[in-house]
């Protein structure tokens, strides 16, 4: 159109101009209702005013000069009222200080009289793209605000200074505090010196190139002290482009109901394995009544059908052990009976415990000299069982001349073991799997393996009773990696 702008109807913004010159308010009118907008007019300032406490405009155009309540008063106004019209001044004395003046004042441009019907339409064209925007990023913001207050999980927004910016009504049930809570409060008024704040200190804290939930379970008790709800919470920091820390997200989610039942299942199982320990022992002591010679003689054959028999006993108690491992630390009851170890002295115990074994299969085993170590608070035969399951699955899942290497160290709060091997690797899709109960990988090179499934299941529940995490890296056919990492006992 030869460079005269066109304005778009977006849905029929509409327009106010207030202007006491009637040759202005008249040709505003005239060129904006052309392009199909709803305008009004007002003569004066107070006109104008009364109009927009009746009625909300997207767009005003307001005369800077005008007698008796001026357009600077007008401006103050209207943006106390509605303080997301958009609002152009138009002024004959159209000079910079006057221009920033009105612009500090909250209005979006400028346009100096006299001025063409084209510049009108550019001006206003620029103001409705902008209201537009404006109005899409308050639809968003009702959108999301909707979305979170209907979430069953408490959703938690702190700025930098841990103020809070947004908090559901769910967050506020699960932390029992009240809801009349207001944006702006501090998060230690509002759950001071609890997990959570320790939680949001950590992500506010994690540096620029980081990016890591931090997660953690949560036990509310009831008066008595006994657990009455368990949440999980994670938070993680939210940022700006330059990647600076703008505050931080916590999202609470009630596992309540899922812990009941892992505690059912574990007495359940714990009272099973129990149960089928003493006749399992029985059975086992009588057949080696029998193997002795103590109830007759015993042929080759008969021999060899009750060494099977004793086996398979010996493995069905095995299970049963760890069958009840895993339920002592599914229900808590191992990290109870904590205490102030030494790691490097379990660790040489360890190495030295295993070392046989190793050689036994032609398998080296290595521990890395140890630097100095810090102690741990753990409970000791859980930790002595994590190296120890490690260190016998390395030496199970490695071939004969192969290596497996032992070392230790600290790593920011945490104190890392790590448990390498070059045997059999373990395949990218079954890395995740291998840490679920009775899982085992089944293939040619460990068919003839024997094993429960659940020494990863009891190494990763006893690592995280602890506050701790596990890592692992693997490649088939290359060896395996775990790296194993435990809090210190000061952090
Ligand atoms: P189990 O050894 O009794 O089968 P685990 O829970 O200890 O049970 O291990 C689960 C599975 O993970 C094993 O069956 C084995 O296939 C695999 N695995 C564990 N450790 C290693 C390792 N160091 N190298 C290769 N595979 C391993």
């Amino acid at each position: 159109m030869n460079g005269v702008a066109t304005l778009q109807n977006f849905g029929g913004p509409s327009i106010l101009v207030i202007d006491d010159e009637e040759r202005i308010r008249e040709g505003c009118r005239k060129v904006l209702c052309k392009e199909g907008f709803d305008v009004e007019t007002a003569a004066s300032g107070e006109i104008g005013l009364k109009m927009i406490e009746e009625k909300y405009y997207d767009i005003v155009l307001l005369d800077l000069m005008m007698p008796n309540l001026s357009g600077f008063d007008v401006l103050s106004q209207v943006k106390y009222l509605h303080p997301d019209a958009v609002i152009i001044v138009i002024s004959g004395y159209a000079t910079i200080e006057y221009s920033i003046k009105a612009m500090k004042n909250g209005a979006f441009d400028f346009i100096p009289k006299p001025f063409t019907p084209d510049q009108l339409r550019v001006l206003v064209t620029k103001a409705i793209e902008y209201t537009r925007a404006l109005k899409d990023i308050a639809n968003e913001k009702s959108r999301m605000r909707v979305l979170i207050n209907h979430l069953r999980d408490g959703v938690l927004a702190v700025d930098a200074e841990k103020r809070l910016v947004l908090a559901n009504p769910a967050f506020f049930q699960m932390f029992g505090c009240d809801g009349e809570a207001k944006v702006g409060l501090s998060v230690s008024e509002l759950c001071g010196g609890s997990r959570v704040e320790s939680l949001i200190d950590g992500a506010l804290s994690m540096p620029e190139g980081e990016f890591r939930e931090h997660a953690e379970e949560l036990v509310c008790e009831d008066a008595g002290g006994l657990p009455e709800a368990y949440i999980s919470a994670s938070c993680v920091p939210f940022r700006d482009r330059a990647g600076r820390n703008l505050g931080a997200i916590t999202v609470l989610h009630d596992i309540t109901a899922q812990k009941k039942m892992e505690h059912i299942k574990s007495d359940f199982v714990s009272m099973v394995s129990h149960e089928v320990r003493s006749p399992l022992n029985s059975v086992l002591a009588q057949l080696h009544v029998i193997t002795d010679g103590l109830a007759g003689e015993v042929t080759p054959k008969q021999m060899e059908i009750l060494g099977r028999a004793s086996e398979k006993i010996k493995s069905l108690l095995s299970l049963s052990t760890e069958l009840l491992d895993l339920a002592r630390v599914e229900s808590g009851l191992a990290t109870i009976e904590k205490e102030r170890v030494n790691p490097a002295e379990i660790l040489e115990d360890q190495a030295a415990f295993h070392e046989p074994a190793a050689r036994e299969k032609q398998i080296t085993l290595e521990l890395l000299p140890l630097p100095e170590l810090p102690p741990l608070f753990v409970n000791r035969r859980n930790f002595e069982e994590v190296l120890s399951n490690l260190i016998i699955n390395a030496i199970k899942y490695t071939p004969p001349g192969g290596k497996v290497v032992v070392s230790a160290a600290t790593e920011d709060k945490f104190l890392k073991i790590t448990v390498c091997d070059n045997g059999f690797g373990i395949a990218a899709e079954e890395q995740d799997r291998v840490f679920a109960p009775f899982y085992r990988i089944k293939n040619e090179k460990t068919r003839y393996t024997i094993g429960t499934g659940l020494g990863l299941a009891i190494v990763k529940s006893i690592i995280e009773a602890h506050g701790g995490f596990i890592r692992l890296q693997s490649e088939a056919d290359r060896g395996s990696v775990f790296d194993v990492y435990f809090p210190l006992a000061d952090s």
